[in-house]
Order: C-alpha cells, then structure tokens, then sequence
C-alpha cells in the first residue's frame, strides 16, 4: 500500500519538481502552464490504461492481457495471474461436472432430478429413454404432464418430498414401450427436490414368470400320471378278488405312468444339470464314428424294424465336446425322429461338413411342424400336438436339452420342416471344434 502511493506520486512529484525549475528559469505562470501540461500527460497516460483495461474486461482472456510499465504493469500482471487461476478452476470443475456425467450416462438406472413442483431439472440418457423425454425441450417441464399413467401420476403425488424414498417402488409399463416393465422409486434430498430413480426389470420379470410357468406345468405333468396310479392303486385295494388279467393290465398300465414320471424326473434333472453354469463343459475329442454307430444301434432298438434308418458318414472329423452331451443331444433328436414318423418312413443320420463347420444332422420323412411352431419347439414343454407327444413317452423337453447342449457347443441348431413332409434337425458346430487329426 504504501510503496502504491509513492509509486502514483513520482511522476506528480516529478513535474512539480520541473514546474519549480521552470519558475526559477522563467515565471510563476510558466511553470504553473508547464505542471499542468505534465499532468495532463500523467492523466492522460492513466486514461489510456484504464481504456485498455475496460476493453480487455470485455473478453478477459490471459493470452491478451495488455502491457503496460509502471504501476499499471503490477495491476496487469495481478490481473493475469486471476485470470488464469480463474480459468484453472473453470477447466477442472468443468472435468469434474464432465466425469459425474459420465458416471451417470454409464449407470444402468435412470435418474432424473425433480424440484418441489414436480419439475425436471435434469435426467440421465437411461431416463429419457425410459420416458421418451427429450433432453431440450423436457427440462423443467412437470413430469406429470410428460409421463401422464394415472398409477405414475399418483404414485408422484402420494410420495411427498421428505417421506422416506425406501418405501414400496411403483412397476409400470410405458405406455410407448408396452413390453418394457420398469421399477420406479423417489428419493427425497436435498430438501424439497427428489431423486426419480428408474430401473428396467423387465428380463427379471420374465425369468419370474417362467419360473412361475415351470412349477405349473412340472406340478401338471407330474398330476396326470400320479393320478392314473393312485386310481388303479384305490381300486386294487377295493377289489382284492380282481382276475389276474385285471390285476396284470393295471399294473401294466401303473408301470407305464411310473415310467413316464421317471422319464419327466430323468430329463429335469439333466436339464437342471445342463442349467447349472458352475458345471463347466468338459471337453475331449469325441470319435463320431463310434458315437454315431451307437446311436444308430439304439435308433433301430427304438424303430422296431418300422423305419428304414440309415447313417451316412461324409466327414471324418472328430469332434472337440463333451460326448455323454452330445450322445443325449444327438439321441434326443433321433428319438423324435423316429417318434415323429410313422411306420413305414425314413429317417437319415448324417454327420457332414459345411463350411469347415461340423454338422451332425437327422433327417425325417415324418408328420414335419407348421412353421408357427418352428421358433418355439426348444421352450420346456412346449408340443405342437399333446397327446401325440405323451402316447410315444415325450417330456416335452427334450428339444430344450438339445438346445442347451448346443449352447454349451457354441452350436447352432437348425431346424427345417414342411408339415406331412418330414423334418430336419441339424446342429453347427464352429469350426474350432473340428478335429481332424489324432
Ligand atoms: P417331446 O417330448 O414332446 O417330443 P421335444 O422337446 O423333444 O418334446 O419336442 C417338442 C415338440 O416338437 C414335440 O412335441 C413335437 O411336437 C415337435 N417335434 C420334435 N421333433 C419333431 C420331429 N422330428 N417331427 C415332428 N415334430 C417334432
């Protein structure tokens, strides 16, 4: 402060000092014309930087800071320095804002900020696709009018700021997106505003609900044969006396509904094994030779001589997988095969190459699928004709084996059918799995 004040006095001090020359040399009134000229000049000089400072002000960047000597040289450099902290600080709050938005972009919730009337402040990309908002014109708009389901509106309403966030979420379809459920919960913070959090749940309502359909049909499949032999069960209590005919049909008929059950247990326990994803595949290389030579014998156990079956080997490759899998995957297919078609027909094994890629492929000439029921025969239980598929001892789910099987393969299953014509069922292996050599 004190070295400011002598440095503005120097140059008064100085044409004061000049004015006192002047006097000695001339005249009072020179030297009073002569100081004021000076000062003129020291007013002058301090106008012009004043001006550049005021014009510099208007877009104060540090790169053009003006020059200047003297005490104005200190103010600009002070300056200078302000600035350029000034901008420091802009740069990393700004890469801070930048990582928060970052960090919300990539959360897998929506979030959106709502003031004490209800209005968007601002939301994250997952939100406004939950609630088709548009990020420019949605901001500070009342949620209410943008998302208008009555359950929203209300579930907006009835949670007031301040009440605890924890309590029970709203689920809700979108009105634009029908397949979509979402889980909506409000945070109350930051006094009066709340946090709207959204969450998509809708592949864990799905998996919910086929759980759901899984017990059913289990517990209906399980039903009708538990039925049959508790019938036969109550009648041979009732009836101690029945002929041994009797008796032998209906322990036939018992034997054949426990067998069923058995059947149904077997294929839920493999697929549960087959579910399991801590049971990794094991790998070996599989001779498809052998392989498909016992396939083929257990297929004309099954056929009984009433299909032509035959078994074409056009590849040699070995095959890299897990071979009590792939022997239940192949034999799952020829089973259906050989059940699908009546007497009479053909049926053709064949263990090919397209591509590089292995394939293993069963041809039928049988009943063939409408090509309605083509993408949905791997869902569990699912049959295009009921009865048919209990009369030959079907689960249900043998195709859902044979797709998990495959999906442990990284194989595809295709399936071609023309309904009264035939089917076929081929799987694709990728080319890795192809060995060729020992
Ligand atoms: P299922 O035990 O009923 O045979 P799958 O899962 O093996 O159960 O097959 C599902 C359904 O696909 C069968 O019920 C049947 O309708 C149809 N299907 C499977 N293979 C064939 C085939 N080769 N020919 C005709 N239909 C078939």
């Amino acid at each position: 402060m004190h070295d400011f004040w002598i440095r503005v006095s120097i140059p008064v001090a100085l044409s004061a000092l000049a004015a006192l020359v002047i006097w000695g040399m001339f005249s009072a009134a020179i030297a009073l014309v002569s100081m004021l000229v000076l000062l003129l000049i020291v007013m002058a000089y301090h106008a012009r930087q004043l001006f550049k400072l005021g014009e510099w002000l208007k877009d104060a960047r540090p790169e053009t800071i003006p020059e200047a000597g003297g005490i104005w040289d200190e103010v600009f450099s002070q300056l200078y320095k302000m600035v350029k902290k000034h901008n420091q600080t802009k740069q990393k709050l700004a890469e801070e804002l930048q990582h928060m938005e970052q960090a919300t972009a990539a959360l897998p919730e929506g979030v959106a900020i709502l003031n004490e009337a209800n209005r968007l402040e601002w939301f994250n990309p997952i939100a406004q696709q939950h609630f088709d908002l548009d990020a420019e014109h949605d901001i500070m708009q009342d949620i209410t009018y943008l998302v208008r389901q009555p359950e929203f509106v209300e579930y907006i309403h009835e949670s007031p700021s301040g009440k605890s966030g924890l309590g029970k979420p709203l689920l809700m379809r979108p009105l634009r997106h029908a397949d979509m459920v979402l889980s909506i919960r409000l945070i109350p913070y930051g006094g009066d505003k709340r946090l709207l959090i959204t969450r998509d749940i809708t592949q864990f309502e799905r998996v919910e609900a086929m759980r759901r359909d899984f017990v059913a049909n289990v517990s209906h499949e399980l039903r009708t044969p538990l039925t049959v032999v508790n019938g036969f069960v109550e009648n041979l209590q009732d009836m101690p006396d029945l002929g041994q005919d009797d008796a032998r049909r209906a322990l036939h008929l018992m034997a054949e509904q426990t067998r069923r059950m058995e059947n149904l247990v077997a294929d839920l326990l493999t697929l549960s094994r087959l579910e399991n994803d801590q049971s990794p595949l094991r790998e070996e290389t599989v001779d498809m030779s052998a392989l498909l030579d016992e396939i083929y014998r257990d297929g004309r156990l099954l056929s009984g001589k009433k299909h032509t079956l035959q078994l074409e080997m056009q590849s040699k490759a070995k095959l890299l997988g897990n071979r009590e899998e792939l022997l239940s995957a192949f034999g799952n297919l020829l089973g259906n095969a050989i059940r699908y078609t009546p007497e009479g027909g053909a049926i053709l094994l064949s263990w090919s190459e397209r591509d590089g890629q292995p394939v293993f492929s069963v041809q039928d000439s049988g009943i063939g699928i409408a090509p309605e029921h083509i993408p949905r025969l791997t869902e569990r239980f699912y049959r295009v004709d009921r009865s048919r598929s209990r009369e030959t001892g079907g689960t249900g789910l043998g195709l859902a084996i044979v797709k998990h099987i495959a999906i442990r393969h990284q194989a595809k299953l295709e399936i071609s059918s023309e309904e009264g014509k035939g089917s076929t069922f081929a799987l694709v292996f990728p080319v890795r799995r192809q060995m060729t050599e020992d």
